[in-house]
């Protein structure tokens, strides 16, 4: 092995998860912290957790929840053609003064 190139290993580096669990093993760096671990990551648990450790799914929620009042009505297709049909029928159809 060539000196002076290799990082130092360390035997006992020790990995924080973000649940409070501590795992313990080899690596060049001696601490590590991660968000999520087997002892709590959903897939092995079986329960619902969001995992959001930026804040992004608040932040998304903060801002939908802040346009709901801001949001369009919104139409349906067909609502809309049924509209545009009766505009339609109403300008073709003769006005009853003109019938004779
Ligand atoms: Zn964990």
């Amino acid at each position: 092995m060539k000196s002076g190139i290799h990082p130092s290993y360390t035997e006992r580096a020790t990995i924080t998860c973000g649940c409070g669990a501590v795992i313990t093993t080899g690596s060049t760096r001696s601490e590590m912290n991660i968000d999520v671990c087997a002892n709590c990551h959903p897939f092995y648990t079986g329960k619902k957790k969001r995992i959001d450790a930026t804040g992004r799914v608040d932040r998304f929620e903060k801002l939908s929840k802040k346009s709901e009042g801001l949001r369009p009505t919104t139409r349906s297709k067909r609502e809309k053609l049924a509209e545009k049909s009766k505009k339609k029928a109403e300008k073709t159809a003769t006005p009853s003064s003109l019938k004779k």
